[in-house]
């Protein structure tokens, strides 16, 4: 985690006891249960007995924490057994199942006091109070990460009270529903305001409801959940990319193998990969009792593939490359929309190369990744080297020293282009480090989509050799990449980027012709005709309904182009294609030569 991050989570993990100290000012008899940090805020699972909450009190809540935000002055931890802890929580039976859970795992048990210092009580008096509150300060089981000086360190503008919603204790059903009252907070009043203006923007562009509107996907109940099916609008888009992220990696000598979707347990569990992960999906076992399951990734196929044939240091680079689907077994409560979906078709590529060949490859991958975020429209990313988690390395292979190395070749790789980069540890993979891209959309939202990995370790356990210039058998060096992630995420983004105005050239429909009356049909269809020879895809709105209402349809629908042909056009033989777009000046032309000057603003990616 980054310091600006963790900082972040100090703020909004402080903010979560200042909610639970409002909230007890106005519902004395509620039972604070949990109340984390979360991603743009935190929030604070309360049981309110009977109490009807509704948002409206919020604004109360609010009010009470900024008052008493002032006087927070400091936090103070007391270090208790779970004897003590206990009989200070005996009337909240949440936090005494905490307490036990925490005293089972053998941990430590802190109580927190935050508010006035002046009130901040000794410990003896804190344990004969029967009371968590002592006026504005508060006193919650906790493990700590808060900020030093609260109202020093927290701006009153920087958080706001959101939603409130049900939530079961311990997300089990069978439990007491709770209330949970979410917060948003950030470092300043101008990124709350920011963030609260993009959610606006976003929830429009919300791929799940564009992706509906537009006809690119659906789900079906009877398929199941997370598994989207592309609908011909849809399949257009990833048809664009993929033709389009083909012809790049073949001009950079990529070459393609085609995978069966399923393989051996045995062959997992020889990459490591079964045990490590749990997104194995069994299919079925065979006449000879062989397991089968559904592939998760592809690089121990991938492994397979170059292992058929012995390679010479003159095959290397030998750049494998597929777009093929992959299956996790995603918890249902996270599938979302295409960004989280079971089914991932993965732009995979393995890279076989020599040890000299390492800088040189990162680079080119870099450089493709650079030249597809640009020519799709994103402009900003940034760099993250996901590292081993110093204190976990059983859960990793390979030795020190080959982590070691790998870490500082991605950091010398990355320095060379001179662009910042963050190192997160816990986030390798286990058979190596990984230069993570995250690019930033339309609205400043960070998406992990490009990753570069950097593996010494497969090599050994799949045994990949080359012979040498020497004649001896030497290791392989593999590269994972992927540029793309997954075709249903990254469409999922690039939805959400553009909010459904795709580039020209990966529009599903990329001209509407709009016949003024039943005598302009014939011509309609003649240039219709023309331009989807020319390969341009070309919807017409007949005249059944009015001109002004059918353009209403393009810009509805979406349709970047289009043209009406009425007796002018006909009478003149020419043709206006209007840009429902800034950025695309219209053209007129003799109808003829229509398909021509279309074709000339497909062909160029800016538009
Ligand atoms: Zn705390
Ligand atoms: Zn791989």
């Amino acid at each position: 985690m980054s310091d600006s991050q963790n900082n972040l989570d100090k703020l909004r993990h402080t903010l979560a006891h200042l909610l639970a100290r409002a909230t007890l000012e106005h519902y004395p008899e509620a039972k604070p249960t949990l109340g984390p940090p979360v991603d743009d805020g935190f929030y604070y699972d309360i049981d309110c007995g009977d109490t009807e909450f509704s948002e409206d009190e919020l604004d109360k809540i609010e009010g009470t924490m900024k008052e008493f935000l002032d006087d927070w002055e400091l936090f103070r931890s007391y270090d208790v057994t779970a004897d003590e802890a206990r009989e200070f929580f005996a009337d909240n039976e949440y936090k005494l199942e905490l307490i036990d859970d925490i005293a089972e795992a053998g941990d430590d048990i802190t109580l927190y006091y935050s508010g006035p210092k002046a009130d901040a009580p000794e410990k003896a008096d804190l344990l004969e109070s029967d009371d968590t509150i002592f006026r504005s300060g508060f006193v919650d089981l906790c493990r700590g990460g808060h900020v030093d000086t609260p109202n020093k360190d927290i701006s009153a503008d920087s958080f706001t009270l959101d939603t409130v919603a049900g939530a079961y204790w311990r997300g089990d059903e069978d439990n007491q529903m709770l209330t949970r009252i979410y917060g948003l907070a950030f470092a300043t009043e101008d990124d709350l305001d920011e963030f609260v203006v993009n959610r606006k923007k976003a929830k429009k562009r919300d791929h799940r409801t564009l992706g509906q509107e537009l006809d690119l996907f659906t789900f079906s109940d009877n398929v199941g959940p997370g598994l989207p099916m592309l609908l011909p609008n849809g399949e257009i888009i990833r048809n664009e990319l993929e033709t389009y992220l083909n012809n790049i990696k073949e001009k950079h000598d990529y070459q393609f193998v085609n995978i069966p979707h399923i393989a051996k347990r045995k062959l997992y569990e020889k990459s490591g990969h079964m045990g490590k992960y749990d997104a194995m999906m069994p299919t079925f076992t065979d006449d000879s009792n062989t397991e089968y399951v559904m592939k998760a990734m592809n690089c121990p196929h991938h492994f397979e593939i170059y292992n058929s044939r012995q390679k010479s240091y003159r095959d290397l680079p030998l750049r494998i490359a597929e777009n093929t689907t992959v299956y996790r077994n995603e918890k249902s409560g996270e599938l979302h929309g295409l960004t989280r979906v079971i089914n991932l078709m993965q732009d995979d590529a393995h890279h076989f190369i020599r040890p000299d060949q390492i800088n040189d490859e990162i680079q080119m991958i870099l450089d493709i990744m650079e030249n597809v975020y640009g020519t799709l429209g994103f402009g900003d990313y940034e760099i993250q080297i996901s590292v081993r988690d110093a204190d976990s390395d059983q859960k990793y292979f390979g030795d020190d020293k080959i982590w070691k190395r790998a870490e500082s070749i991605l950091v010398d790789a990355v320095n060379e282009r001179d662009i910042p980069y963050e190192k997160v540890p816990g986030e390798a993979a286990f058979y190596g480090p990984k230069i993570d891209v995250m690019v930033s959309d339309a609205l400043g939202r960070q998406w992990q989509l490009t990753t570069v990995q950097l593996d010494f370790v497969q090599p050994d356990n799949f045994d990949m050799t080359y012979t040498g210039e020497d004649g001896e058998d030497h290791q392989v060096v593999v590269i994972h990449a992927a540029i793309l992630g997954s075709f249903e995420r990254f469409m999922g983004v690039l939805i959400e980027h553009t909010g459904g105005d795709f580039p020209l050239w990966l529009s599903p429909t990329q001209v509407a012709l709009l016949p003024v009356g039943d005598d302009h049909e014939a011509v309609t269809d003649d240039i219709a005709k023309n331009l989807e020879s020319a390969g341009i895809r070309t919807v017409i709105y007949g005249p059944d309904e009015s001109v002004g209402k059918r353009i209403r349809n393009v810009h509805e629908n979406k349709v970047p182009l289009f043209g009406v042909v009425g007796d002018d056009e006909v009478d003149a033989d020419e043709i206006t294609v209007e840009s429902r777009r800034d950025d695309i000046d219209d053209i007129t032309t003799e109808i003829d030569g229509v398909a021509e000057r279309i074709q000339e603003l497909i062909d160029n990616t800016d538009n």
